[in-house]
C-alpha cells in the first residue's frame, strides 16, 4: 500500500519504478535516477548533477543492476558444437543417399 505508481506517458500503461523503456509501446524514458538518493526527475533535471543531493554523476549512472539472478550459465564446450555438426552431417549424408 501507499507504492507509488507511475506510468508510460505516451500510452498509459503501468510501468515499473525504474523502468527505462515502456514495455507496451516501447517508449524510451528520459527520466533520471539518482543512485545516492533515489531522486528520478527528468533529465534535464540532472544537467549539473541531481536537484536533490547534488550527486554530479546521476545523469550518467546506469540504472540499478538486476541482482538474484545467480551466475550466468557457462559456456558450452566446443565439442557439443564438434558432435552437433557431426549429427547434422551425418542425418545429411544419410538423406542423401537414401533419395538417390
Ligand atoms: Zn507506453
Ligand atoms: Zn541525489
Amino acid at each position: 500500500m501507499g507504492k507509488p505508481r507511475y506510468f508510460c506517458e505516451r500510452c498509459g500503461a503501468e510501468v515499473r519504478r525504474n523502468a527505462r523503456v515502456c514495455p507496451h509501446c516501447g517508449r524510451f524514458f528520459s527520466s533520471v535516477r539518482c543512485p545516492r538518493c533515489g531522486f528520478t526527475g527528468a533529465a534535464e533535471d540532472f544537467r549539473s548533477g541531481c536537484p536533490a543531493c547534488g550527486y554530479a554523476d546521476a545523469a550518467n549512472a546506469d540504472p540499478e543492476p538486476l541482482r538474484g539472478s545467480g551466475s550466468p550459465l557457462p559456456p558450452l564446450p566446443l565439442w557439443i558444437y564438434v558432435l552437433a555438426l557431426f549429427a547434422l552431417g551425418l542425418a545429411l549424408a544419410l538423406l542423401i543417399s537414401a533419395l538417390r
